[in-house]
C-alpha cells in the first residue's frame, strides 16, 4: 500500500531500500530497534520533507537581507556534520548503553535495518541543535543550522544504505 505512494516509491527505488528479502537478513535481538522496510523508508521521507519544508520557510519567509548569512550557517552546519557524526559514532554508538549494544548488532548484521527511531533523532536535533542556536542566536539562524544538520543526517543515512546494501 505505502509503496504505491509516489514519493515513497521513488525514495525506495533511489536507495534500493529493502532490496534484500527479510529472510536473507540476519536476525537480531528483539530489543534492538530494527525497522520494517516501510518504517525505514518513512524515516527517509520525513527528513527529506522536513528539509524541503525548512528550505521553503527560509527562502519564502526568511529575511532577504540575511540570505547570505543564513546560507553560510546552513553550509557550515552541513560541513560540520562529518565531525558531529564522528563524535556520535565514536563516543555514543560505541560508548554508551543501550546505543552500544544496538550499534554492535548493526555491525554484526549490516543488512538489518537498525537505526535510531525517527522521533528520537528528531528530538536530538531539536534539543542539541535547534534550541541551543535559538538561545544563542535567533529563530532564523536556528532554522538555518537545523536545515544543514538535517541534510547531513539524511545524506549520511543514504550513504549508509548504499554502503551496507551495496547499491
Ligand atoms: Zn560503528
Amino acid at each position: 500500500m505505502l509503496e504505491s505512494i509516489w514519493p515513497l516509491f521513488l525514495l525506495k527505488r533511489a536507495f534500493n531500500v529493502g532490496c534484500l528479502p527479510a529472510r536473507e537478513r540476519k536476525s537480531v535481538s528483539p530489543f534492538t530497534p530494527q525497522r520494517s522496510d516501510t518504517a525505514y523508508t518513512i524515516d527517509f521521507a520525513l527528513y527529506l520533507i522536513a528539509s524541503l519544508a525548512l528550505t521553503a520557510v527560509l527562502v519564502l519567509h526568511g529575511p532577504a537581507h540575511r540570505a547570505w548569512e543564513l546560507m553560510a550557517f546552513s553550509l557550515a552546519a552541513l560541513l560540520s556534520w562529518t565531525a558531529v557524526e564522528y563524535v556520535l559514532h565514536r563516543f555514543v554508538l560505541h560508548g554508551l548503553r543501550p546505543f552500544r549494544t544496538w550499534h554492535a548488532e548493526h555491525h554484526r548484521s549490516p543488512m538489518a535495518l537498525i537505526c535510531t527511531p525517527t522521533w528520537f533523532s528528531a528530538l536530538l536535533i531539536a534539543v542539541f541543535v535547534f534550541l541551543p542556536v535559538l538561545w544563542l542566536g535567533d529563530i532564523w539562524r536556528a532554522e538555518a543550522v537545523t536545515l544543514g544538520i538535517m541534510i547531513g543526517y539524511f545524506w549520511m543515512g543514504s550513504l549508509t544504505m548504499r554502503c551496507t546494501i551495496g547499491v
